[in-house]
């Protein structure tokens, strides 16, 4: 606290991330990185655009990138915004879409950033907590609000709403933005970038964060109608009319025109979870289902922060939340085969 603060920076509980410490040989299932690295494709154009061209400015409109992303979900460039990861296309979104007269939706539990958000943007927010089962029950989102977001798939439970579903929410609010943030869809949840074109209150946010395996390279995007998309370019203007860097375009339209090594990863990522998770039920373990590229399980007869710490002291990170009522869970992060099995045999001598 100092006297030269706002009252806004006063009151705000920054997030957290996960910790990205150095430890050798550590097992990083923390944070819900790709374990693999980005296509060569990518690295390749990222290393032509480190060259004498980055003294020029990006294109302020990243139209190339917006494009690629268009061409890939079957809408217009107009209808694509993209920012520096999607973090800062929700915050975008938050500044630009969200009123403060009436509340934003949002599960409880779900991504903790949203309250973070909606402190430092002061919007008043209702948080709608999730079923007996951990699930999104929409029936409880049929009420008065200013908007609705949530992730689909659910983080840090990992379970996905059907589409139908998503539509049915969406038809049912018209007059509301309903935000999808689908940073996970791509390890088996539906997108609802294909309803776009049929609902103007539907905004989709993705990342190249995880099925891209580009967490370095901060990429995120929207798709959306124009009304809404337009709302985040007048914040984006507002700010800095740079979305992203030379290098980070020119990775990006890289990595979504590769769709082969998008699809052998995601597949690769598919086949260890479902692995990791019979090894983790056979072991006593709880898992939810996860449609994520990481799962979340409780042993019944081990506290998450006890065994949090004793695969700390095996150099395998996972992530512990102290929330009351998923203070029993962990979430792990699905490495390679390599990694998950570091993590069994960890887990093998605690339990
Ligand atoms: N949404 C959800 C649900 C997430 O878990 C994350 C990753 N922490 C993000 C958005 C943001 O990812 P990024 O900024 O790397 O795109």
């Amino acid at each position: 606290m100092s006297k030269y603060w706002s009252p806004i920076v006063s009151k705000l509980k920054p997030y957290v991330p996960g910790e990205q410490p150095r430890i050798a040989n550590l097992v990083k299932l923390n944070t819900n990185e790709c374990p693999y690295g980005p296509s060569e494709k990518v690295l390749d154009a990222i290393a032509a655009a480190a060259s004498s061209d980055l003294r020029l400015y990006p294109d302020p409109l990243a139209l190339k990138l917006r494009q690629a992303i268009a061409v890939r979900y079957g809408v217009t460039a107009e209808e694509v915004f993209v920012g520096n990861g999607s973090d800062e296309v929700l915050a975008h979104i938050f500044a630009g879409l969200l009123k403060h007269d009436a509340p934003l939706l949002y599960p409880d539990i779900s991504y903790s950033f949203y309250s973070t958000y909606a402190r430092l943007f002061e919007i008043d927010t209702v948080e709608i907590p999730l079923s007996d089962r951990f699930e999104i029950d929409l029936a409880d989102y049929d009420r008065p609000c200013g908007a609705i977001i949530l992730p689909n798939p659910n983080a840090p439970t990992g379970i996905a709403l059907p589409l139908a579903d998503i539509e049915r929410l969406v038809a049912s609010h018209p007059d509301q933005p309903v935000v999808i943030d689908e940073a996970y869809v791509d390890f088996g949840g539906q997108s609802a970038a294909e309803l776009v074109s049929k609902y103007e209150n539907l905004l989709v946010v993705q990342t190249f964060s995880k099925s891209r395996a580009l967490a370095g390279l901060r990429v995120g995007f929207a798709i959306g109608q124009r009304p809404l998309i337009e709302a985040l370019e007048r914040v984006k203007d507002s700010f800095n009319s740079y979305p992203l860097g030379r290098p980070a375009q020119a990775g990006a339209i890289a990595a979504i025109e590769d769709e082969a090594w998008f699809e052998d990863t995601r597949a690769k990522i598919i086949a260890s979870r479902d692995r990791l998770t019979a090894e983790l039920t056979a072991r006593g373990f709880e898992v939810l289902p996860s449609s994520a590229n990481f799962v979340f399980a409780r042993h019944p007869g081990h506290r998450g922060e006890t065994l949090m710490k004793a695969l700390r002291e095996r150099a395998v990170l996972v992530r512990h939340f102290a929330k009351p009522r998923i203070s029993d869970f962990l979430r792990i992060t699905i490495g390679t085969d390599a990694e998950c099995a570091r993590l069994i045999e960890a887990l093998d001598e605690i339990l």
